[in-house]
């Protein structure tokens, strides 16, 4: 790794978008560890998703959580105002806020929009692979927001959660950007240009989250990137691919690392109807890209000629811009 890159790396506000792990509320939060050695000043942590995780599991998780961060005050802080994000950073923490896979964590009520938002849920995504009242799943039919879906994005936007577009159908995604007064983002989501899987999104839809002002988590799993591939090569690959298209203040980092492996093949021969067309041997042998990998994604977007603000944008000032503009 170059001097240059490796200072780049040391300063800038690193972002990530989304962890995979699931929320179990007796797990041990421990590993996060690995983030903030990586140089991670942000980590959004799924509290919820779709067909698995009931609302009061979510409850439970987010509890667990808060209290978790809470009793380890050193390393870690709960993130509710952006400027909270920045004095982590000063004081070398990691920030945690939490988001939400879908919409079953409502319970058919938008009104929890509001009280998720002060338990510390900052983006939501309306539908997690599957369609439900609100939207249609990115595996599932292609339909368009249903009149509960329309309702939640205007209460998001109202309360400054932040849109996410990923795991969601095609159509529904349109939608929400088109209706969205604030900026929507794809947590974490692959353009499907370079890897042909439904979990991935196409060159329109890129476009559309870029127009709102947005931005596009690129995501270090096995399956979305190609391959199986994930290396800092494939996935500056995928980064480049966004920067290319839409500019590279609309590309970020949402890696969707779960340090357990066992974690998700365990998940889907309980609940094979959240992942309809994966195999389990597909799930055994899906890998994930790491935070270590960090500061390589620095080193290469540097050597690729990225500018320093460039990099530090897709390392985390872009989402962190939307972060600035949506929450309040
Ligand atoms: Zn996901």
């Amino acid at each position: 790794m170059s001097a240059h890159a490796t200072d780049l790396h040391r300063d800038a506000v690193i972002w990530d978008t989304h962890g995979g792990f699931s929320p179990f509320a007796d797990l041990d939060l421990s590993f996060l560890e690995r983030w903030l050695a990586s140089g991670v000043t942000y980590l959004s942590v799924n509290v919820g998703y779709d067909h698995v995780i009931t609302w009061q599991d979510t409850v439970r998780a987010i509890a667990h959580f808060r209290r978790w961060i809470a009793l380890h005050p050193r390393s870690f802080a709960l993130a509710a105002t952006t400027d909270d994000i920045a004095l982590a950073k000063r004081d070398c923490k990691l920030a945690i806020a939490f988001d939400l896979e879908g919409t079953d964590a409502l319970d058919g009520n938008i009104e929890m929009i509001a009280l998720y938002y002060r338990l510390g849920v900052r983006q939501m995504l309306l539908a997690y692979n599957r369609t439900n009242r609100f939207a249609g799943g990115c595996h599932d039919e292609d339909m368009g927001l249903t009149p509960l879906g329309r309702e939640a994005i205007a209460e998001m936007n109202r309360i400054g959660m932040v849109v996410d577009c990923s795991h969601t159908s095609h159509r529904s995604t349109m939608e929400m950007m088109e209706r969205s007064s604030a900026p929507v983002v794809f947590s974490h989501s692959n353009p499907r240009a370079l890897c042909d899987h439904g979990r991935n999104i196409r060159d329109d839809q890129i476009k559309a989250c870029a127009a709102t002002g947005g931005v596009i988590g690129i995501n270090g799993v096995g399956a979305f990137l190609g391959d199986n591939d994930i290396s800092a090569r494939r996935m500056v690959e995928h980064i480049d691919y966004v920067a290319q298209l839409v500019g590279p203040d609309h590309v970020g980092l949402g890696l969707d690392y779960l340090p357990d492996v066992e974690e998700v093949p365990k998940l889907f021969a309980r609940y094979p109807h959240a992942w309809p067309g994966y195999t389990a041997a597909d799930m055994m042998a899906n890998r994930f890209a790491p935070p270590e990998l960090l500061p390589e994604i620095t080193d290469l977007l540097v050597a690729r000629g990225y500018s320093d603000s460039d990099v530090r944008g897709i390392l985390g000032e872009n989402f962190l811009r939307v972060a600035r503009q949506v929450w309040q």
